[in-house]
């Protein structure tokens, strides 16, 4: 499970681009919550080899009323969602009292909380520092997040400090395949989780297990078995009214990182949105086997399917990889093919791949498109091995491999997916210089 950070503190000490430098601002994902003046941001950050969700929670400063209180309440959220919060302060402003406004908040939330003293470029650290031990938050870890000074010592010391993984409830049953359904709310998760587990030929193992607020349901559809993470929450409600469940980020994103397959619900009736296109981002940097369902297609005009249809052809080329389906989860109708690519998806990501084999694509794929020349010397690729699994990863070894443009990167990956008929997963190719 990726452990959650949350960045916290009053406007312009510094969490932004903290965030930035560490996260590298790869794969920010920014959520648009209606009627909120500054949004949430999620990347990951990669910490010795480790995998972190960080959040930047947008600011609070302590007393907030209207459009701001909405604000500090989102913060509240993405700190109930948190392991860990890095609570920032400025040491060229000071002490302020909304510092310790916010102080007062995460000492009731009782998470553990690291007090960073930012901005210590150009102050004395024995002066600046002192007045912020008032706070009673304990170690006080100066740094410069613009020059990233301090950064790494601090990271160190929360990666030690963090609890071990949440081993997930495991419910009775084999497990199989992990299935994330993700998407916006009301484009149909729920529906769709109950459609699967309502289907005659499964059968569903009760208990389920739970981490944060996902469920993991395990179940067997002809004798196959699964675990369906379900982020809508069914089964958890108790009753119907509790159905409008809180969407979160954090979940969605942790439920991606621990699937096998996520199945991606966009509702064909609003079309590709610009959350759909960061959500399916989020999947593909995860390196996710990817498998898209365009929900609500029942009783749609044939003008409209069109329409969707081609948008889908247009906005989708980045992930062509990706098998689409047209569903009904109110109906049924399409759903039991869902499998077929979910298993395809699964059957690539994992799929062992021979040197022998990879090395002779590589070859062939040098041959019909030849790596650029750098400083004059043409660029070296002279084979490759696999690396991991879902995704599949290939290593490339050659000489000047750092050197290797984007475009090109994107033409092997391509290719070796195609060579290797790999379906519903995206490729990584890595490099590696000498032998
Ligand atoms: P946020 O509102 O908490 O997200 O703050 P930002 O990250 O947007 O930073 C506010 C301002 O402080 C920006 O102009 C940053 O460049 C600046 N800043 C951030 N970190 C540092 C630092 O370590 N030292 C200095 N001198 N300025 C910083
Ligand atoms: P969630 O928030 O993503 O879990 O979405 P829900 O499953 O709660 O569905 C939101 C609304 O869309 C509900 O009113 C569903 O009845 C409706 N809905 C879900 N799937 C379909 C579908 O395939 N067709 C139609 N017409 N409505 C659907």
């Amino acid at each position: 499970m990726l452990p959650v950070i949350a960045l916290v503190g009053r406007p312009n000490v510094g969490k932004s681009t903290l965030f930035n430098r560490l996260t590298g601002r790869r794969d920010a994902l920014v959520a648009n919550h209606a009627g909120l003046t500054r949004d949430r941001k999620y990347g990951e950050a990669e910490i010795d080899g480790h995998k972190l969700l960080v959040v930047d929670t947008g600011g609070i400063s302590g007393g907030e009323a209207g459009i701001d209180a909405v604000m500090a309440q989102q913060s509240m959220q993405a700190i109930e969602e948190a392991d860990i919060v890095l609570f920032l302060v400025d040491s060229h402003a000071g002490l302020t009292p909304a510092d310790a406004m916010i102080a007062d908040q995460l000492r009731i939330r009782s998470k553990p909380t690291y007090l960073v003293a930012n901005k210590v470029d150009g102050v004395n650290p024995d002066i600046a520092l002192a007045p912020f031990y008032e706070l009673g938050i304990g170690d006080v870890f100066p740094t410069t997040a613009t020059q990233g000074r301090g950064v790494r010592t601090l990271m160190r010391r929360v990666l030690e400090d963090l609890p071990e993984p949440l081993e997930i409830g495991q419910a009775e049953g084999a497990t199989g395949i992990k299935i994330a359904i993700v998407g916006r709310p009301n484009v149909g998760k729920s529906t769709l989780v109950n459609r699967l587990l309502g289907e005659d030929r499964v059968v569903v193992y009760d208990q389920p297990g739970t981490t944060r607020d996902s469920v993991y349901i395990n179940y067997e559809r002809n004798e196959n078995p699964y675990t369906l993470i379900d982020t809508a929450g069914v089964r958890r409600r108790k009753n119907i009214k509790e159905s409008v469940e809180k969407f979160s980020i954090v979940k969605t994103l942790q439920a991606v990182e621990d699937a096998n397959v996520v199945v991606l619900v966009i509702d064909a009736r609003e079309g590709l949105v610009d959350q759909d296109m960061h959500l399916m981002g989020t999947v593909i940097q995860a390196g996710r086997a990817l498998v898209v369902a365009l929900n609500k297609w029942d009783g749609l005009e044939t003008d409209h399917r069109d329409y969707v249809k081609t948008e889908l052809e247009r906005r989708l080329r980045f992930v062509e990889f990706a098998d689409v389906h047209f569903i009904s989860a109110l109906h049924g109708t399409g759903v039991g093919h869902l499998y077929e690519s979910i298993e395809a998806a699964y059957q690539s990501a994992t799929d062992k791949l021979s040197t022998n084999q990879l090395t002779r694509i590589l070859r062939w794929a040098v041959t019909e498109h030849q790596p650029p020349l750098v400083n004059g010397h043409r660029i070296k690729l002279r084979y490759a091995h696999a690396g991991g699994q879902n995704p599949p990863v290939i290593v490339v070894h050659g000489n000047q491999t750092e050197q290797v443009p984007a475009h090109y990167v994107r033409y092997l990956e391509k290719t070796f997916r195609k060579s290797l008929r790999l379906q519903g997963t995206p490729v990584k190719v890595e490099f590696r210089t000498g032998d």
